[in-house]
């Protein structure tokens, strides 16, 4: 088999830590707090910092394979953990991601689905529109015959403020391909992903 790898990066985002760092202590003064005092002398760096850290995905090759065997059934990584942010509340969301496709002429190495994942998550992000750039991702870098993404959430910004709906759990789904189209498929899928 020969592999093609791909480096995929995100680049759409330009980050300015000092800028960040000091937006972060002028929050900290608009709330109420002493950026200067003992305890939160590193509290704008550290918060700068983080941010930035989840707003980054990490750079990797994707690899494709040709799919010699002519594998035409689901592939499906289930529970794939995740932590995006709420772009409405910059408070952060996660959860599990379940990804499958059906191959086409190529498969995929199997840790790039959590990789794919990885690349949308990292962002302001809504979880409806997060759920939907991973199915197109694959559909467009692999041109399977279907692809499936169930993301289940909890939000913390539901969690803990507003209705405080703790243990509250937002699922989502985007179907492309045969897992729309054949009902029997997309069956198949949501019993695999134990979600209906
Ligand atoms: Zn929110």
């Amino acid at each position: 088999m020969t592999a093609q790898p791909l480096r995929i990066a995100r680049t759409d985002d330009a980050i300015d830590l000092d800028a960040a760092e000091s937006a972060v202590a002028d929050l900290l003064v608009a709330l109420g707090h002493d950026p200067s005092s003992e305890h939160l002398g590193e509290t704008p760096r550290r918060v700068a910092s983080a941010y930035a850290e989840l707003l980054t995905p990490r750079s990797f090759s994707l690899t494709t394979f040709p799919n010699d065997e002519c594998y035409g059934e689901l592939v499906l990584a289930r529970d794939i953990p995740f932590v995006s942010l709420c772009e409405h509340h910059l408070l952060p969301f996660s959860g599990v991601a379940h990804v499958g496709y059906i191959p086409g002429e190529r498969i995929l190495g199997l840790s790039k689905l959590a990789r794919v994942v990885e690349l949308f998550a990292r962002g302001l992000q809504v979880q409806e529109r997060l759920t939907k750039q991973v199915a197109d991702w694959l559909a467009d870098h692999l041109q399977p015959r279907a692809v499936g993404v169930v993301m289940e959430a909890e939000h913390s910004c539901m969690s803990l403020r507003g209705v405080r709906a703790a243990g509250t759990t937002t699922v989502t789904s985007a179907l492309r391909g045969l897992l729309r189209d054949d009902p029997r498929s997309r069956a198949e899928f949501f019993a695999l992903t134990r979600t209906t």
